[in-house]
């Protein structure tokens, strides 16, 4: 077996186990396996796998590998930084985006889909460590921000994403998610139906399944170090 489809193998096992520890059903969790940098055929590999959903950062490196595996039935995320000068390309060649944070380009995305494809799948990026680095619309922006997002017609706001300061040890690591989880809630009960908390990576992914993941975004442990 080569590297990638043992890696596969091995992270589904690990979310297995992290599910059955939550008392969680596995099936609950989708495994978004991040491709970027690494090359289509790479990615055909995984698929030989059974892995069907791939994420991607960069768009012009996306359109590249995607137009590469047509022939095969693949559900494209965008989860890297979007300028507005790219939404465009990434409304008309993904399924799903997973970093919204600004209603603007939400806008773009809703207005920009191509009317035979259905909505466009849309997690809004929440910064919950409040780095200042990072993307994502602080935790107080974000029930407004919802709110604003889900009445757009060609978009379908699915739930929150979020990429967390580098924690090490589970407790560390599941503070972050846990909010998140507390703020879905939040905006669930406020109308919205939400069904998507896209969170964990590589390093902390049995964390953010133990905090209510419901799509884990891995790179590194599927396709080695980048
Ligand atoms: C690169 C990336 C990942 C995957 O990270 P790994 O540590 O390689 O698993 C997940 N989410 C986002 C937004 C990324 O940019």
């Amino acid at each position: 077996m080569t590297a990638i489809l043992s890696n596969l193998q091995a992270t589904r096992e690990a979310i297995a186990q992290a599910a059955r520890a939550a008392h969680r059903n596995v099936t609950e969790v989708r495994l978004l396996a991040v491709s970027k940098t690494f090359p289509a055929m790479a990615v055909r590999e995984a698929y030989s796998g059974g892995q069907t959903a791939f994420g991607e950062n960069y768009l012009q490196e996306a359109l590249a590998k995607i137009g590469a595996l047509r022939d095969l039935p693949l559900e494209w995320h965008f989860i890297g930084p979007i300028q507005s000068n790219k939404t465009r390309a990434i409304a008309e060649s993904f399924a799903w985006v997973h970093s919204v944070d600004r209603l603007k380009i939400a806008e773009r995305l809703s207005a920009q889909r191509p009317s035979n494809l259905p909505p466009l799948n849309i997690c809004l990026q929440v910064n919950v460590s409040e780095e200042e680095s990072k993307s994502g619309v602080a935790a107080e922006d974000a029930v407004q921000l919802a709110q604003q997002l889900a009445r757009l017609p060609h978009i379908k706001l699915r739930g929150l994403m979020t990429i967390p300061a580098p924690a090490v040890g589970e407790r560390e690591q599941r503070a972050p998610f846990a909010q998140m989880r507390a703020l879905l809630e939040r905006l669930n009960s406020q109308g919205l139906a939400l069904d998507t908390l896209s969170m964990g990576m590589s390093h902390d992914y049995p964390a953010a399944i133990k905090e209510g993941a419901t799509i884990v975004r891995i790179g590194t442990a599927i396709f080695g170090q980048r």
